[in-house]
């Protein structure tokens, strides 16, 4: 029987009445020198100084872009040592000792209301590229490289849909900040020149579109409005996500822009409101500890905070006897991990420990679930064969490529086979 689906077990609804627990005083901060669209960085500042939050402490360097690394705490550098990063890497982290003193840099101080309205398209471009903000959502996209398109923009749309089992942090920010996300977009707006924005949310999500529809009552001069899109996974992708909101098909490959539009993540745009109005980088993040083999909790936490800390803080692990999985993000595009001493970075927002179970892998019984289940319409049972056999032209020729890493052929495929994993490892190989 064919087990096609789109709609899988989000477990939300308990992660959502957990308590947020501020943990913004760490006695020590780790920031990756390097990242996973930056495989190289230095930093500028040596053993002993003294820095201060929002403070430049170094620069990321990517093929085509640089990130500049901020402080997130006063204190002192004390050295390097190596942590894991989102991307499951070790890498070098330089260390910050928090003196617990929070004192900012001079640089950050509020932008009054009519700085704020005299800011040229170039001036919103540059602020964004000095506060290192990149796609929050996961992507760690360059934002600026985005809002510095020649196209014309008629739509900004605020991607708030979080179809990723497990993840709140979007959901979280929205319920409580609605009018710092309504902010951001509308500065993204006038970056990108665009005279219409939507902020697409998950039909079910029906306190959020109240939320969000009284706090737009402030904001009745801008064309603004919150469009509910469908429930089922990968709403959240791009691509499905524009053509439900605003009808416009973007044919994969193809730069939004092109289309007249531009879509960031609510969370992105939240860091756009603070690098404007604030002139802050970002400092804090929710980050949500889940699954059956650790005490379940939410944290608001300092970008680089050790997740090892936050473990303790809610309670360690459970069934220690029994080995774990750690996954970083979400269970169907996060990133497994051997190790804990995991450092926040910008795109976390979760990790989730599971008591590892034995799962067998069986041969495929051509069912074709992956198959029909898949968002782009590719095949991952003659993607896998490929990749077995190492064809190359036969991945390209099955346009591995045009995989999204969703991992729903996995979650489908009733004979247990890591799909996922081997679509992962064909774009590699044709790359
Ligand atoms: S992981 Fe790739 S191949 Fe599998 S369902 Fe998602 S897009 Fe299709
Ligand atoms: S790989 Fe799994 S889901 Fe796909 S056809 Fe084979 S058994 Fe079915």
């Amino acid at each position: 029987m064919i087990a096609k689906t789109k709609y899988i077990p989000d477990g939300k609804k308990e992660l959502k009445k957990l308590p947020i627990l501020h943990y913004l005083d760490a006695n020590f901060l780790y920031y990756p020198v390097t990242s996973a669209r930056c495989p190289e960085g230095e930093t500028c500042v040596r053993g002993g100084q003294f820095v201060k939050i929002g403070e430049v402490i170094g620069t990321r360097k990517g093929a085509f872009f640089e990130q500049p690394m901020h402080a997130t705490v006063s204190g002192e550098v004390k050295g390097y040592e190596k942590r894991i990063d989102q991307s499951g890497k070790v890498v070098d982290c330089l260390i910050v000792k928090n003196d617990k003193k929070y004192n900012l840099h001079p640089s950050v101080v509020d932008r009054t209301d009519a700085e704020i309205d005299a800011l040229s398209k170039e001036d919103y471009i540059e602020i964004i590229k000095e506060a290192g903000l990149v796609g929050l959502g996961g992507s760690a996209f360059p934002s600026y490289i985005k809002l510095q398109t020649k196209d014309q923009i008629n739509v900004v749309i605020a991607n708030g849909v979080e179809c990723e089992p497990y993840l709140i942090a979007d959901y979280s920010l929205v319920m409580n900040q609605p009018q710092e996300v309504i902010q951001g977009l509308i500065y993204a707006m006038k970056a990108s020149g665009a005279a219409r924005g939507v902020i697409a949310i998950k039909k079910k999500y029906t306190e959020i579109k109240e939320r969000l529809e009284f706090s737009l009552k402030q904001f009745t001069q801008y064309h603004i409005e919150v469009i509910s899109v469908g429930n089922h996974y990968p709403q959240g992708w791009e691509l499905d996500m524009i053509n439900r909101a605003v009808g416009i098909k973007i044919p994969q490959g193809e730069l939004l822009s092109k289309y007249g539009v531009l879509n960031f993540n609510v969370s992105t745009l939240q860091s756009i409101y603070n690098a404007v109005k604030k002139r802050l980088p970002v400092l804090e993040r929710l980050f949500t500890i889940s699954g059956n083999g650790v005490h379940n909790s939410s944290f608001r936490a300092r970008i680089g905070t050790q997740i090892p800390e936050l473990i303790e803080l809610a309670g360690g692990y459970k069934d220690v006897e029994i080995p774990k999985v750690l996954i970083l993000g979400g269970p169907m595009m996060g990133t497994n991990v051997q190790r804990d001493d995991i450092v926040m970075t910008h795109t976390s927002t979760s990790l989730i420990v599971l008591n590892e179970e034995v799962r067998i892998e069986e041969p495929c019984i051509h069912c074709a679930s992956c198959v029909y289940s898949c968002p782009v319409s590719i095949q991952p049972t003659q993607i896998m064969n490929a990749y077995k056999v190492k064809d190359k032209d036969a991945l390209k020729m099955l346009e591995v490529n045009k995989c999204i890493e969703c991992g729903l052929c996995s979650y489908v495929c009733p004979s247990k086979i890591h799909l996922t994993d081997y679509m992962r490892l064909g774009k590699r190989l044709v790359r």
